[in-house]
Order: structure tokens, then sequence, then C-alpha cells
């Protein structure tokens, strides 16, 4: 899992000053991501589910100069997720960065199996999650400005044969088009909102997806393995994800809003 090498120097830095509200970021690309923000001198709001290391985030950031906190937050519930951003502005006074990228494999299942429980769990992490935070964002980053970053993947966009994956590529397709909606509605505030679709990245999501037996019946062979990836023949790693979100983030993207970026080693061409 990421480290974070060097030590933070709060006088330096991308992202100097800003306050930055990441969910998810207990783990794989949440994770990285705050770590690279700290890094670059944000100050980080770490929101994730209770008890899921997100403690160990922050001291990380801590040993190293760095300031967060730790706020439990399940981003399908509204209050938790209304309180969470409330909190981060309260102790900081201000929320410019938000990386809505909390999310779940869920259940892979046939359509005509999946219950409509397994799908609305789905789609209440991966894209109710994402509204919400970016609803309570709203109302801080209005006076100045900032960067709303929204972690989709390959699967809502450019592939479709994840077979089973119906309720994640519908949840993860929702978030493209919430995204670019709020783009468009938020410039007027001076809101960026970009979405980013990364391939198979190195991350625990896998262990908690519910595979069921069913879905041996549509596996049909494909051409690619899943995974193989043409630029480095493995998957990404979160850290190179955490680098695309750090772009989007900081100024050198200013100009940036509506995107769509892949981040995926051109595995989505095959
Ligand atoms: P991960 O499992 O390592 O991390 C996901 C984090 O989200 C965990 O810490 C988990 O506790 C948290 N989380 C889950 N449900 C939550 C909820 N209801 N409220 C708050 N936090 C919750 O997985 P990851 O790969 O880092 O996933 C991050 C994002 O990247 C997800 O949106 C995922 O769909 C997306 N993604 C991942 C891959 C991949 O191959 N890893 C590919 C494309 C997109």
């Amino acid at each position: 899992m990421p480290q974070l090498e060097t030590a933070i120097n709060p006088n330096l830095g991308r992202v100097k000053d800003r306050v930055a509200f990441v969910t998810g970021a207990g783990s794989g690309i949440g994770r990285a991501a705050a770590l690279k923000l700290a890094s670059e001198g944000a100050r980080v709001c770490l929101a994730d589910l209770k008890d899921n290391r997100t403690d160990e985030v922050k001291q990380l950031i801590e040993e190293k100069g760095g300031e967060a906190f730790v706020a439990d937050v399940d981003v399908s519930d509204e209050a938790r997720v209304r309180e969470g951003i409330e909190k981060a502005v309260g102790k900081w006074g201000r929320l410019d960065i938000v990386f809505a990228n909390a999310g779940i494999n869920g259940t892979w299942t046939p359509i005509e199996n999946m219950t409509s429980e397994q799908w609305d769990d789905t789609l209440a992490t991966n894209l109710k999650g994402t509204f919400l935070a970016v609803k309570y964002a709203i109302p801080y980053m209005k006076e100045h400005g900032g960067s709303i970053i929204v972690t989709s993947s390959i699967n809502g966009s450019r592939k479709f044969s994840s077979f089973g994956a119906s309720a994640y590529s519908a949840s993860k397709a929702g978030q493209v088009a919430f995204a670019k909606m709020a783009a468009l509605e938020l410039a007027r505030y001076r809101i960026r909102v970009n979405v980013i679709c990364p391939g198979a990245i190195d991350t625990n999501i896998g262990e908690n997806t519910n595979i069921t037996p069913e879905l041996k019946t549509i596996q049909i062979p494909v051409k690619y393995p899943e995974g193989s990836q043409p630029l480095e023949h493995r998957s990404g790693k979160p850290e190179q994800v955490a680098d695309l979100v750090l772009f989007l983030a900081s100024d050198e993207s200013s100009h940036i809003s509506g995107t769509e970026m892949f981040i995926d080693g051109a595995e989505s061409l095959l």
C-alpha cells in the first residue's frame, strides 16, 4: 500500500492550504489520493465507513507534518454525508476539493437473477453517494470555486464486457452523466467537475464483490484476460490514479471541466 515518502511542507505544494473531502479514503485509490493531496499541502477530510483504516491514513499524514481528520461517513446516508462535509468546513473554514470516489463492485450476476435490493445497494453507494457529496459541497464551494473529481470506471463508458456487472456499469455510467451535468451547472460558481475512468487498478475492491454462481451461465471467452493492459501488462497502481486526481484538483487543470479522463493503460480500447 502507498506510503507518504516525503515530509509535508505546508508552505509548498500544488494544493497548498486547500481543504479536500475524500470519500473512500481508507483504501485503494481514495487512500492514495488523500496521501498525494496532503503531500502537496492540502488539509484532508478522510471520509469512509467506520473502522475502515482511515486512522492509519491520518497518522501517516500527521507524521509527515500534514493535517487530516477522519469522518465516519456512509456515502449512501444523506445525513452522514452532510455532517462529514460540515465537520470539515467547521474545522478548516472552507472547502475547495471534493473527491467523490467511494464505491463498491456490488453483486455481479445475470440481470434475471439480480434482486432489486442488490441493484439498489450498488446504485446507492456509487451513484447516490456521488450526488450527495456534490450536493452538500456546493454551498461551501460556490463563493470561491473549486474542483470536484468523481471516480467512475471504464465500465461506465467504454467497456461493457464485464459480465454480470449491469448494476455496477449502470451506476458508473450514471456518474459520468451526472458529473457532466454538474460541470455545466456549477460553472457559474467556478466549480470545475471532472470524472475519471480507471481501468483495472490494484486495490481491495474485488475482495467484497458478490459474484453469484449463476454468473457462470453467461460467461463467454473474452479476447483478453480481465486486467491485461497494453501499456504495462499489469493492473494500474492507485498512486498512478492519485497523480491524475492531484492534477485535476490543482490549478494546473484550471481550464478543464466536464471532461471524462481514462486512466487505464489503453485497456478500454481492446
Ligand atoms: P477499495 O475497495 O480499495 O476502496 C474503496 C473504499 O470505499 C473503501 O475504503 C470502502 O470502505 C469505501 N466505501 C465503500 N462503500 C462505502 C460507503 N457506502 N460509504 C463510504 N465509503 C465506502 O476500492 P478502489 O478500487 O480504491 O475503489 C475506489 C473507486 O474506484 C470506486 O468508485 C471504484 O468503483 C473505482 N474503480 C476501481 C477500479 C479498480 O480496478 N480498483 C476500476 C475502476 C473504477
